[in-house]
């Protein structure tokens, strides 16, 4: 590596899966920068020592994946994002400090912003199925764009309600039995469960509920065009699908360790979509 080129990676366990890799090399090598993006694996029990180390490593920053988003919380200064969502997926180097943050969120917002302008618009009801990470990330973002109430329906009513306790009392947790009666107001539905993805039992809910304006957002991105997706496009909703989020959730790493802000093109989604067709 020569002396003055930035390095950052993905640290995971395992890792290779990661299609960070070939995002971030796509934007050092479209904008002419001398950078690298690495991965590295690292198992649960040396994270903490190995980004103490990171600047030593030869790295100014990190993404963090499965299973370290919630240890890379407590090694760091997050910042309000990261904290309210409770994990952190991005580390970066500030005057010595290690910090962190978690773009989860602004992917989230920025796929919707760039596939369906104006979706936030006099939003009043939205409805996330699942209450993981993912899930605390997009009602996260959904309480910054002000939507008034966000039905939270999950397997376990619990968790539901623990996205409540965290995040106020525009969370409505709701039991999946009823889930029709969300629809029927909510102007936005997300799928952050896993179900429907790739080796993951299907999404089997009924959509018929939603008004004909309402736009449909799936986090899950293998396969790309889900079921979910697809039934809503039968339906002629708009919709924002998982790739879109996974590519807007790197920009903000890119820019803190590199300098510049990368674009979202059709070019770069064309390359990553080859690339999970390959699986
Ligand atoms: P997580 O914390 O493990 O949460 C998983 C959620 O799925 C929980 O709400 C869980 O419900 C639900 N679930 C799992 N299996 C289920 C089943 N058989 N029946 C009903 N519900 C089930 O995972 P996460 O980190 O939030 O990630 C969730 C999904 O979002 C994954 O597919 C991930 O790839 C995707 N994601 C995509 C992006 C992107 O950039 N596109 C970013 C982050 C995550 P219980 O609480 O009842 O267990």
């Amino acid at each position: 590596m020569a002396e003055h080129e930035r390095a950052a990676c993905v640290i995971g366990w395992p890792v290779e899966h990661s299609r960070s890799p070939l995002i971030h090399k796509y934007w050092l090598a479209k904008y002419g920068i001398a950078g690298d993006y690495r991965r590295e694996a690292v198992t649960a029990e040396d994270f903490p020592a190995f980004v103490r180390d990171l600047a030593a490593r030869g790295y100014v920053g990190a993404n963090v994946t499965l299973p370290h988003k919630e240890a890379a919380l407590a090694v760091s200064e997050p910042d309000a994002q990261a904290q309210a969502v409770g994990a952190a997926n991005t580390l970066w180097l500030e005057n010595g400090r290690l910090r962190s943050t978690n773009t989860d969120v602004e992917g989230f917002l920025g796929n919707l912003d760039a596939c369906v302008p104006g979706w936030d618009r006099g939003l009043r009801t939205a409805v996330v199925l699942g209450a993981g990470g993912a899930a605390r990330a997009a009602v996260y973002g959904l309480r910054a764009r002000n939507v008034g109430r966000i039905f939270v329906v999950n397997r376990t009513l619990e968790k539901a309600e623990a996205l409540r306790a965290a995040f106020g009392e525009r969370v409505y947790p709701h039991p999946w039995s009823r889930l029709a009666e969300a629809l029927a107001p909510a102007g936005l539905l997300v799928n952050t469960t896993s179900l429907g993805m790739r080796g993951q039992p299907p999404l089997e809910i009924d959509i018929a509920p939603l008004g004909s304006r309402a736009v449909v957002c799936d986090l899950v991105y293998s396969p790309l065009r889900t079921a979910l997706l697809a039934q809503a496009e039968s339906h002629g909703l708009r919709t924002a699908d998982g790739l879109g989020m996974l590519l807007h959730q790197a920009v903000r790493g890119f820019s803190l360790w590199f300098g510049m802000t990368p674009e979202v093109t059709p070019d770069l989604r064309a390359l990553v979509e080859r690339d999970l067709a390959g699986h």
